[in-house]
């Protein structure tokens, strides 16, 4: 059965246009990311509403890049932008376009405008351009330049390419309307001069098309037929269709909604570059990045940013999305999927001291997943616990181990606290503890009722592992809106555990490898730092609640 198509205005605008056959049934779209810097939570949004779109209507969709600009684009994101889009499941086929390969058409596309006394080369300077831009409530100054000839324009901008002009002495202009209520047609720069060299083109060219110039003619080069862009090109849809109209091309259908803001996180490629730059954290991918390829190493799945994707939807205003609703996403999808394994963070040893040998006991690995299936589980004689799950002056409803209490031991005994064992400065080193041999998980010997249940892992074969916990990365909704943004990085954001220890099960793991710690949350291998010497868990997010209160024990 056909997937239901999500209901939103762009879908509506779609459905519309095939029952007129507006594009003679066809639907394609694209993603145009400009290469200078890694992808975002917002950019993925972007390519699960574009993707979506082509996937849903049996339509197109291409990837590329907008890479008009040389002074900021690096082939590193040329590279790391192909992963991202890929591993989200974004199949462009062989559908790679680079706007730079179409500087060439550009170019004669800019020739017409000039032979139909539409644009000009202006000889002022871009601070001149903006003094004489005029302001809302008042209409722009003409350049002097404006009205040159067809035949002095043609040779002046054939003479800007061939690099007789130094960088920024001139600029071809559209000739729209000085007076025009919408500051975009005031004559809007179309070409600048830049002596720099392209990451693809290298010094072919030194005259660069702008944004506004360009995105619809790439449009209009692919067929695309739904070209989909955030709201702030609202404004500049105007100027998007009178380029395409002047020329009298393939004019694909501008349709703007509205960005995806998350709170506690920025989101603009110039902050997180910054953060990247300035060392506040380790690279593009750093696992408190909201950056594709950190949420990727921080556990995430391309699911779970699809499901968030649908979940925020598609609107026509701003607004700031809470990142608990991407929490929510990621713990749905790794409930359904992540192996149960029992490891621990902070520990303190038990010496069961009636218990000699060891024993395999039986665990299950997915309570959500019967196919998941059952594991091996060795049980010794010296075990370690969680630190927090003892409490020698317990609060009034403390439901763990305490002196002279009982607590079962997940998938394993009851056992009871005897004994507190210190050192000189009155740290607690070891629990000494009996278990009831009668009380075996599954055993139905004992009908005896215990309060809480904790997790433990055997001492003898626990391996070391180092964990890393992480909360937000600021303190503050929204930092972008504060003008010091970096004083609100939250300076525990990252907390490194060295030594925890974890159930032999997962010794052989690889990185990206999702587990959920019983209690503790979901966690994932790091790709960057595990060793095969010592693996490196990052805590992707953390339970909603733990199964204390779970029966079946
Ligand atoms: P930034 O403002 O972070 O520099 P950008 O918009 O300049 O981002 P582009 O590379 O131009 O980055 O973006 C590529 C595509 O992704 C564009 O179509 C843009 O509209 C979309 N996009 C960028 N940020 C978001 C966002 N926060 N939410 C949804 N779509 C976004
Ligand atoms: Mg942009």
């Amino acid at each position: 059965m056909e997937k239901e198509k999500p209901k939103n205005f762009i879908y509506e605008i779609i459905d519309e246009d095939i029952r007129t056959n507006k594009w003679g049934g066809r639907v394609h779209t694209r993603f145009p990311p400009e290469p200078n810097g890694y992808l975002h939570i917002g950019h993925a949004k972007s390519i699960c509403l574009n993707y979506g779109i082509a996937r849903d209507y049996n339509g197109k969709f291409n990837l590329r890049f907008d890479d008009t600009n040389p002074e900021k684009e690096e082939t590193e994101y040329v590279e790391s932008i192909i992963e991202d889009v890929k591993w989200l499941g974004a199949d462009f086929e062989d559908r790679i376009f680079y706007a730079s390969d179409y500087f060439e058409q550009m170019y004669k596309y800019a020739v017409e405008l000039i032979k139909k006394g539409k644009a000009y080369v202006c000889d002022l300077s871009a601070e001149e351009i903006r003094k004489t831009r005029g302001t809302l409530t008042e209409p722009g100054i003409e350049s002097p330049y404006r009205n040159r000839t067809v035949e002095e324009n043609l040779d002046l901008f054939e003479r800007m390419r061939k690099g007789e002009f130094p960088t920024g002495s001139k600029t071809l202009r559209a000739k729209i309307d000085m007076a025009s209520p919408n500051l975009n047609l005031r004559d809007p720069v179309m070409y600048r001069i830049l002596h720099a060299e392209h990451h693809r083109q290298g010094n072919k060219w030194c005259i660069y098309p702008t944004y506004d110039w360009a995105h619809g003619l790439e449009d209009s080069i692919e067929g695309i037929t739904h070209s989909i862009c955030t709201l702030e090109f609202e404004n500049h849809r105007p100027l998007y269709d009178w380029f395409l109209d002047e020329l009298g091309i393939y004019h694909p259908q501008q349709i703007e909604f509205a960005r995806l803001n998350l709170s506690y996180t920025v989101m603009s490629k110039r902050r997180l570059l910054q953060l990247v730059k300035d060392g506040y954290v380790d690279g593009w991918d750093d696992p408190r990045m909201p950056t594709i390829s950190g949420l990727r190493r921080h556990g995430f799945t391309p699911e779970s940013l699809w499901n968030f994707a649908e979940l925020v939807g598609v609107a026509k205003r701003d607004a700031m999305t809470d990142i608990a609703l991407l929490e929510f996403a990621i713990r749905d999808d790794l409930n359904k999927r992540a192996r149960r394994v029992m490891a621990v963070l902070d520990p303190i040893k038990v010496v069961i001291t009636n218990y000699e040998g060891e024993e395999e006991l039986e665990a299950i690995n997915n309570p959500e997943d019967s196919s998941a299936g059952t594991r091996k589980i060795k049980f010794t004689k010296e075990l370690f616990i969680e630190r927090a799950d003892f409490m020698e002056e317990p609060p009034k409803g403390f439901k763990r181990l305490i002196p002279g209490g009982e607590v079962r031991l997940r998938y394993a005994y009851i056992i009871k606290c005897d004994e507190v064992v210190k050192d000189g400065n009155g740290n607690i080193v070891e629990l000494r503890c009996s278990y009831d041999p009668d009380t075996k998980s599954g055993s139905g010997k004992s009908n005896k009722k215990v309060k809480g249940t904790i997790h433990w892992v055997s001492a003898k074969y626990a391996f070391n592992a180092e964990v890393r916990l992480y909360d937000r990365l600021f303190t503050v909704e929204d930092p972008a809106s504060k003008e010091n943004w970096l004083d609100y990085i939250n300076p525990q954001s990252l907390n490194i555990i060295e030594n925890a220890y974890i159930e032999p099960s997962l010794k052989d793991s690889k990185p990206g490898d999702i587990f959920q710690f019983e209690r503790q949350g979901y966690f994932c291998v790091d790709s960057k730092y595990s060793t095969p010497q010592k693996l490196v868990f990052n805590r992707t997010v953390t339970l909603k609640d733990g199964w204390a209160k779970k029966k079946g024990e």
